[in-house]
């Protein structure tokens, strides 16, 4: 076999070594979380957040109703009381009472609508747990399916690893130096095919002589990238 032939056969498994770690890479980094996971987390915390705002301001005004309504209920008391026979007085009891009313209506207004809005912050925080919740049950499975991947790539680097130690013997020196040299400025692919004479790496066409010599066995570089002919 030729030694053109033997490179093209270490550049199979080199390309095959350089793409298995490349989705290694990836593999491992999927592993260490999920963007839409941690979204749809940072999504639930604002709603837990916000439902939480809504109830302690309901808390709130509710202890103000509660307040307002005790302070009416004594300023009634006195009222009635028959205690109070300044007209002044009288007048401006009537006066607080009213006022207080008012505020006691307004506010009761106002916690209606609070009502309103917990409920809708109470949906929002149900489904964004549920949301969380699928989320966490699927990439539970797909961190196995990631493993078992991860697992499956590391078994076949290495017994790529092993063809490409077997092999190495069958390149000369010299051949594998050019083919390092060629690799390394040429994002790891030295050989490329070429077909009726067009290089598929650069889409050149080389000329018939250097076609022939490439088939001849020869190591011969493609006129476009430089890489190694191998004619198909
Ligand atoms: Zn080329």
């Amino acid at each position: 076999m030729s030694q053109v032939h033997q490179l093209y056969k270490l550049q199979q498994i080199d390309s095959e070594i350089q793409e298995k770690k490349k989705r290694l890479g990836e593999v491992l980094q999927l592993q260490k979380g999920n963007p839409v996971l941690i979204k749809a987390r940072s999504v639930l915390d604002t709603a837990v957040a916000n439902h939480q705002k809504w109830q302690t301001d309901q808390k709130d005004k509710n202890l103000e109703l509660a307040s307002l309504n005790d302070k009416r209920q004594k300023s009634e008391k006195r009222l009635y009381s028959g205690n109070v026979t300044n007209p002044k007085e009288l007048s401006d009891l009537q006066g607080e009472i009213e006022s207080l009313g008012r505020r006691v209506e307004s506010l009761e207004e106002e916690l209606l609508e609070v009502m309103l809005y917990l409920e809708e912050a109470e949906e929002e925080k149900k489904s964004a747990q549920t949301e969380v919740e699928t989320l966490e049950a699927s990439w539970a499975d797909e961190t196995v399916d990631l493993k078992q991947e991860q697992n499956e790539l590391a078994l076949r680097l290495h017994h790529l690893m092993q063809s490409r130690k077997a092999h190495l013997p069958t390149v000369h020196a010299d051949a594998l130096k050019q083919y390092t040299n060629i690799g390394a400025k040429k994002g790891g692919v030295a050989v490329s095919k070429v077909r009726v004479n067009k290089c598929l790496s650069c889409q050149i066409t080389n000329s018939d002589q250097v076609v022939k010599n490439a088939k001849s066995g020869k190591i011969v570089n493609c006129a476009g990238c430089g890489r190694i002919i191998y004619v198909v």
